[in-house]
């Protein structure tokens, strides 16, 4: 069938620079550039490119430029040119559009509407430099009070068990099959490295993965893909997964072109089946089933793990929020609107959730009230992009954050979003064995750890400039928040004053 599609990019070769290499056609996936033997030189069908800037980085002379394809169409402020396209797309397939990444509407970005504070004359900002910070984050339920022996001063209180990260980021689900195997050696190799975990996401753990348990989360998903207790005892968290940010409500699918012989191996489900994960648990419809599951979980585990429940920003999230501590949870997890994902409903992606900002907020505030903020820990997703959200992220609640994206494009990910096509031409959401060997596992780890530590440094500075020396003095404590251009009712709910107040 012919498509009424436009190219989304322009490719232009500048033909003085182009030496006729050929690396551009070995390097897209997409199969955008080839060789015309008649012509004698390198061209390019614009029509599949995906804008992922794969060829350009790696052209050794500079010739490749791709720039956005700004076709106008008539100014329509209801038929934008999107709206046109997916009703083309539809037209030419007839099934559900489906997307990689987050959600990239122009919702309203509140990390962008508030700012930090900074210490002034009194109250003497620190200099990190020369003096110690601390941002070590322990997870985990915190008893109410804690005792100690009057005359040996030890600890009486028996502790739940903890979790101790060096910094309060920790990398994301993302499961084997919807990213590679290398992609996961690099965040667990990273995580060893930095002192803080990664998440096998809800495909599993490679068997050449158990060697990095101690940070390591294991993810328990509706489907139960490669769920079994030798995996359930070799992370330090089992993270229960209720829902994700990028498709609340929505169960996974890794089509079968990605389930390649390792990866059905992994998640213990035929060679080449789509894996489906189903919408809801289907042992869970209430809270008390939940608690069922926690418990099972603490059974299978000897209560030497935190249990985490993960569940997607939705409109109740604090009420829910609620009833996971009360089921024993000892960490919530919630994943907000710009929550990443390998492949989604792309209507489901762009229309349902709410932000992580105000989500974050009201669960925080919906557990201070109730008296239980210390029976589990807070840990946001969804967006995160850099350390001034982490700051901010703490300071309205949480203890600490997960990163997915982030992560990803420290790998060289530039948000494409054609994950779900299993093409991914910089190797990350792929199982083709040739595009995955484009991430060396040894140069991705040191990547996501340089990132990590860039942060690590930032969010010190950070700290010093507000003349404090510990995360914990900073958790929590909305004070150090100010809105800029927001509403009266979205301040009332982040808990912040307008700046100027
Ligand atoms: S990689 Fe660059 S120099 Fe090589 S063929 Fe492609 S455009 Fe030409
Ligand atoms: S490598 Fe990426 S940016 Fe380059 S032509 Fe192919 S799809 Fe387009």
């Amino acid at each position: 069938m012919k498509t009424y599609l436009p190219s989304m990019f322009i490719v232009e070769r500048d033909s003085d620079r182009c030496i006729q290499c050929k690396v551009c056609v070995n390097q897209c996936s997409f199969n955008v550039h080839s060789f015309d033997a008649s012509e004698n030189a390198v061209v390019s069908d614009e029509k599949n490119c995906v804008g992922c800037h794969r060829c350009v980085v790696f052209c050794p002379t500079g010739a490749l430029n791709i720039r956005r394809n700004t076709l106008d169409y008539r100014d329509n402020y209801n038929w934008r040119p999107e709206n046109i396209e997916d009703i083309l797309k539809q037209a030419e397939t007839g099934g559900v559009l489906l997307t990689g990444m987050g959600n990239d509407k122009a919702y309203r970005v509140y990390w962008d509407h508030m700012v930090l504070n900074a210490s002034q004359v009194t109250n003497p900002s620190i200099d990190p430099l020369r003096e110690p910070m601390e941002l070590v984050t322990y997870l985990g339920r915190k008893p109410d009070r804690i005792e100690f022996d009057s005359h040996t001063h030890k600890l009486t209180t028996v502790m739940p068990p903890q979790v101790r990260l060096s910094l309060p980021v920790m990398f994301s689900a993302m499961s084997y099959g919807a990213v590679s195997l290398n992609v996961q050696k690099s965040l667990a190799k990273a995580a060893e490295q930095t002192g803080t975990f990664w998440n096998t996401g809800e495909g599993g753990l490679h068997s050449s993965l158990y060697k990095y348990a101690a940070n390591t989360i294991v993810q328990v998903a509706s489907g139960r893909f490669g769920v079994h207790s030798d995996y359930l005892n070799a992370g330090r968290i089992v993270e229960i997964k209720i829902g994700q940010g990028a498709k609340p409500g929505i169960g996974g699918h890794l089509p079968g072109e990605k389930v390649t012989a390792e990866v059905s191996h992994t998640r213990m489900i035929p060679r080449g089946t789509d894996a489906l994960s189903p919408a809801p648990q289907h042992d869970i419809y209430s809270i008390e089933d939940l608690s069922q599951l926690i418990y099972a979980i603490k059974e299978a585990t000897n209560y030497e793990k935190l249990v985490s429940v993960k569940i997607a920003a939705v409109h109740n999230s604090a009420a829910i929020a609620s009833g996971i501590v009360r089921a024993g949870a000892d960490m919530i997890v919630i994943d907000g609107l710009r929550g990443s994902t390998g492949a989604a409903p792309k209507i489901i992606r762009d229309n349902v959730g709410i932000p992580i900002e105000m989500a974050l907020a009201a669960v925080d505030t919906r557990l201070r009230e109730e008296n239980i903020r210390n029976q589990a820990s807070l840990v946001i997703a969804g967006g995160i992009r850099n350390s001034g959200d982490i700051a901010k992220a703490i300071a309205l609640g949480a203890d600490a954050v997960y990163i997915g994206t982030a992560a990803l494009m420290a790998l060289g990910c530039t948000a494409c979003q054609q994950c779900h096509t299993g093409k991914c031409a910089w190797g990350i959401c792929t199982s083709d064995l040739a595009l995955t060997k484009r991430i060396n596992p040894e140069i991705g780890a040191r990547r996501l750890s340089n990132l990590l530590r860039s942060w690590a440094i930032e969010l010190k500075d950070i700290l010093g400039g507000m003349g404090i020396n510990a995360l914990e003095s900073l958790r929590g404590n909305r004070l150090h928040l100010r809105g800029v251009d927001l509403s009266d009712t979205e301040m009332k709910i982040l808990g912040i004053r307008p700046i100027g107040a």
